[in-house]
Order: structure tokens, then sequence, then C-alpha cells
């Protein structure tokens, strides 16, 4: 192996807990990636969390972005990292995280692998049939507190995992769903061709129940990261 190989994000063996999910918009990133944040003990990092919180909050950031997540378009590639890069310079990331929503294009990977100086992530691909994400996005609430979502027929007012109150996503609606799954083909579409050369890439089928889901995505990482890594 020469130097510059030595170098390359996708030779370096990933850090434990640093995870990326992607996936089309309503293939369940935000429900398992908080699953995961609990069973392992790191902080869920959700791009849309943290810009639907600014919009809420009227910052700058909120104002600078609102009208492009009314319209389900995707932010500036530089808002966003610098979005991200401040978050991850939270303590909290020290024994690492699950990415939701970020990164959503190649240039955005390439920044993340950047910010990250080599340690490399394991990056889950949830992949889902196209013809159930509109049916599930637009049936969609999602847990004010914790993000999980709940989709088709809504049996509680209250989320199962924390007991948070249920809400409709401004963007969940028929319209702008249409124009994030535009979105996702054009800029997520060719990221996930870009991570899926690496070795640290799995795809996880996410038509099954939300727990085979989520076992399937624990023993993904665990097979990316060797035996023992994971508590
Ligand atoms: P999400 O909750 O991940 O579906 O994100 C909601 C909206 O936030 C998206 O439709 C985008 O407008 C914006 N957004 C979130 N993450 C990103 C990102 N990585 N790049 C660009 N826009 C983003």
């Amino acid at each position: 192996m020469n130097g510059s190989e030595e170098q390359d994000p996708a030779n370096v063996r990933p850090h434990p807990f640093n995870v990326v999910l992607v996936g089309l918009p309503g293939a369940g990133k935000g429900t398992q990636a908080a699953q995961f944040a609990r069973r392992h003990r790191v902080p869920k990092i959700s791009t849309g969390d943290i810009l639907r919180d600014a919009v809420a909050r009227g910052t700058p950031l909120g104002r600078e972005v609102a009208a492009t997540l009314e319209a389900g378009g995707l932010v500036p590639d530089d808002v966003i990292v610098r979005v991200v890069q401040e978050r991850l310079e939270h303590p909290d990331t020290a024994r690492g995280f699950v990415l939701d929503g970020f990164p959503r294009t190649v240039p955005q990977a390439a920044a993340l692998d950047a910010l990250l100086g080599g340690r490399a992530v394991v990056v889950i691909f949830l992949e889902i049939s196209p013809d159930v994400i509109l049916q599930r996005l637009v049936t969609r609430r999602t847990c004010e507190s914790c993000g999980q979502a709940d989709t088709g027929a809504h049996t509680s007012e209250y989320c199962a995992s924390c007991g948070g109150g249920f809400v409709k996503r401004a963007d969940d609606h028929i319209d702008v769903i249409r124009r994030r799954l535009d979105a996702y083909v054009e800029n997520t579409q060719p990221l996930v061709d870009w991570y899926s050369r690496r070795p640290a890439f799995r795809t996880v089928d996410a038509n099954q129940p939300l727990a085979d889901v989520a076992r399937a995505f624990d023993a993904a990482v665990l097979e990316c990261l060797g035996p023992g890594e994971i508590p």
C-alpha cells in the first residue's frame, strides 16, 4: 500500500460509532437513527431536525433556509456543511455519532471525510421500494421529542418510545414529498453509488418490520467493524 492509499478514507478502518444513514426520505432513517443512538449511547445528528429547529426559533440560519425547506429543495452544501461542522465539534461526539440526513450529495460526503480527518464512517443504505414511500410520508407523523415516525394506522397520540407528542411535518405533503423524492434521485442516488465502492458500506432492506431493520442495521455495522467492538 502506498502513502496516498493510506490517506484515502475508503481504506481507513472506521471508528466504532461513526455511522452514516442514507436512503430515500421515508426509508426510516430518523427512526432507525434514534433507536441506534439509544442502543449505543451516541448522539443522533439529524440535519433536518437542526434546520427545522432553527426555522422554528427564527435564528439567522432558520431565516436563511426556511423557504428551501418549505419547497422541499436542498439547502446549499456550504451552509449544511457548516452546520454539521459546528455540531461535530460538540464533545458528545467523542465516542461517535449516527448521522441522519447528511450527507445527501457527493460534495457533502467529501466535506465530511475532510471534517473527520481520516476517521472513516460506516455507511448504511436503507433500501426501500419507492412505491411504499409516498403512502408512508403522506400518513407520517413525527414525535416532536425523539424523532420517531408513526405511519399508517395511528393507534396512539403519544410516542411509544418516549411519550412525546406527534406532529405532522410541514414538508410531509404530497407536492413537497414529490420534490424531495426528485432531489433524492438527482443528488443522493449518485452519493449512494459513490459510497457503495467502500468496504464499510452495507445495504439494509428497509421494507421489513422496524425491529428486523434494527437488527439488520446492528448486524451490518458489526460486520463492518469486526467482532467485539459494539458493546
Ligand atoms: P429531512 O428531515 O432529512 O427529510 O430534511 C428535511 C429538509 O431539510 C430537506 O428536505 C432539506 O430541505 C433540508 N436538509 C436536511 N439535510 C440536508 C442536507 N444534508 N443537505 C441539504 N438539505 C438538507
